[in-house]
């Protein structure tokens, strides 16, 4: 007889279910991991609502991490390794890979959307998928993915470290973003937010100045004085409006996941008279031992950045507390069982 696990199973678009499925067994170059930490964030949600393409049916989770349990038997040297989990798997042949950019391959696939990912007692993974995380606590090594997505978004911008800088929204991506940026030197750091409670917290986690958003982004913020501006919020009409915040030269980074389809209206005038630069910035780019580091030299209290904790049977929970006003990153934590009260 195989062995189940629990996992958060998306059946059907807008539909999921949590239930007993076989335990999977590593192929070739793969790796058994016993789940440990598995953030959720909106990307799990998009999925759910067909917003972001993935074969249903599915097991979501792409943030994850956890110890090799199990292995091909030329990897058994592996198990026992506690692992921070890159989801995306590139082919390394298509255009896009051949110019450095995986995270755009064509013909890319993804644990959490196009394989089975976190949300799950075990997870496969390929070898070259997962990265020692040494000792770090495995709710932080979840948080390399995330991470990873803030050193890509870093990278494209590649601010001086004299490069003023805002972060527009103080939730689990503006505070990933923070340390980053921090991380790479950088310490002029503004963060604004309409909430007063996630500015409080934006300052424990690098900003150097925290602005509180009472109606316009220009009526609390200075208008062309930053060289980077990172939108975290994914509003479109908070995009519109940080492109005045931007100085001569200056790079805005659209950063939050704007629906499909938006529109941001620019002087192109400005954009060649200014020098102004708009950037993108998708998943991650191979930056997982970087957002390591980072987690490692981390100054900042990490482990406050896991506001919530949910055992998988609680998975309708979870997924509804994403986004909500006063949490940070919301993780499960498969090695839990909802206690009997
Ligand atoms: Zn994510
Ligand atoms: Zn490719």
């Amino acid at each position: 007889m195989t062995a189940t696990m629990t996992a958060v199973v998306y059946t059907a678009l807008d539909a999921f279910e949590v239930r007993q499925v076989p335990v999977p067994a590593p192929g070739l170059g793969e790796l058994l991991i016993r789940v440990e930490a598995a953030g959720l964030c909106h990307t799990d949600l998009d999925i759910l609502a067909g917003r972001y393409a993935a074969e249903l049916p599915r097991i979501p989770g792409h943030e994850f991490a956890g110890t090799v349990v199990d292995a091909d038997p030329a990897l058994r040297s592996r198990i026992g390794e506690r692992v921070a989990i890159d989801p995306l798997i590139a082919c390394e042949a298509c255009r896009n890979c051949l110019r450095g950019h995986p995270n755009l391959c064509t013909r890319g696939q993804a644990y959490g959307a196009e394989r089975d990912g976190g949300f799950a007692e075990y997870a496969v993974v390929r070898s070259d998928n997962a990265f020692s995380a040494g000792t770090l606590d495995p709710g932080v090594a979840a948080l390399a993915e995330p991470f990873a997505c803030a050193v890509n978004a870093l990278d494209r911008a590649n601010p001086s470290p004299e490069a003023k800088v805002v972060i527009v929204g103080a939730g689990p991506m503006g505070m990933i973003l923070s340390i980053a940026a921090r991380g790479r030197g950088i310490e002029d750091l503004t963060i604004a937010d309409r909430v007063p409670e996630r500015l409080e917290r934006a300052s424990r986690f690098g900003a150097t100045e925290t602005v509180r958003i009472a109606h316009g982004l220009t009526d609390s913020l200075p208008e062309r004085a930053f060289d980077l501006v990172i939108d975290a919020t994914g509003r479109p009409e908070v995009v519109q409006e940080a492109v005045r915040l931007l100085a001569d030269a200056g790079t805005l980074i659209p950063f939050g996941v704007c629906p499909p389809g938006s529109e941001l209206v620019l002087d192109t005038f400005e954009v060649y008279r200014r020098q102004l630069c708009i950037v993108g910035s998708f998943s991650l780019n191979r930056g997982i031992l970087a957002a390591l580091d980072i987690l490692r030299q981390s100054v900042y209290p990490l482990d406050e950045l896991i506001t919530t904790r949910f055992p998988l049977e609680q998975g309708g929970d979870a997924l509804a507390a994403v986004g909500g006003s006063d949490t940070v990153k919301i993780q499960f934590d498969p090695m839990t069982r909802i206690a009997t009260q």
